[in-house]
């Protein structure tokens, strides 16, 4: 296994590292970059001390609204997010889970009113490790494996 790929660096925009390496793909689909012209650079199955293998995810002139960087911390918990700036590293910073969930995820219950109506769905983190959350609406428990994130 190769220890160390070299990735063009880039100018500014976002670097995704520590991605759980079977997300890379599903993340670039869930953030539309493969519908964008910003220049991305991934990488799965890297070696990694922590995580045994790693993803990495970069994007050019893109910076992730707090939504995104929720829905990346949901379904990779062990993502760090680094900011570049005129190639420098700007800031750093390991993703942690909000303690409620707001959008992204739908609610599995049919009969909820998120799934009736036009109501934003928001959820309570119960557990972050593996995730469990309950729905506000309905008070219905999702596990992590049962997970449905809009835009899948
Ligand atoms: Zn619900």
């Amino acid at each position: 296994m190769v220890k160390e790929i070299k990735i063009a660096s880039i100018k500014d925009g976002t670097v995704l590292d520590h991605l759980n390496t079977s997300m890379v793909f599903k993340i670039v689909q869930l953030l539309n970059l493969d519908k964008t012209n910003n220049g991305i650079s991934c990488a799965t199955n890297l070696e990694s001390t922590k995580l045994g293998t790693k993803g990495i995810i970069k994007v050019s002139d893109k910076f992730l609204t707090r939504e995104e960087v929720e829905m990346i911390s949901i379904i990779s918990p062990a993502a760090t997010l680094v900011i570049i700036q005129d190639y420098a590293i700007q800031s750093k910073r390991k993703l942690d889970l909000p303690e409620t969930i707001r959008k992204i995820i739908k609610c599995s219950n049919p009969k909820c009113i998120t799934n009736m109506e036009s109501v934003t769905t928001q959820f309570d983190v119960l557990e972050k490790k593996p995730l469990l959350i309950k729905c506000v609406y309905c008070e219905h428990i999702i596990e992590n494996n049962q997970i449905h994130i809009f835009g899948e």
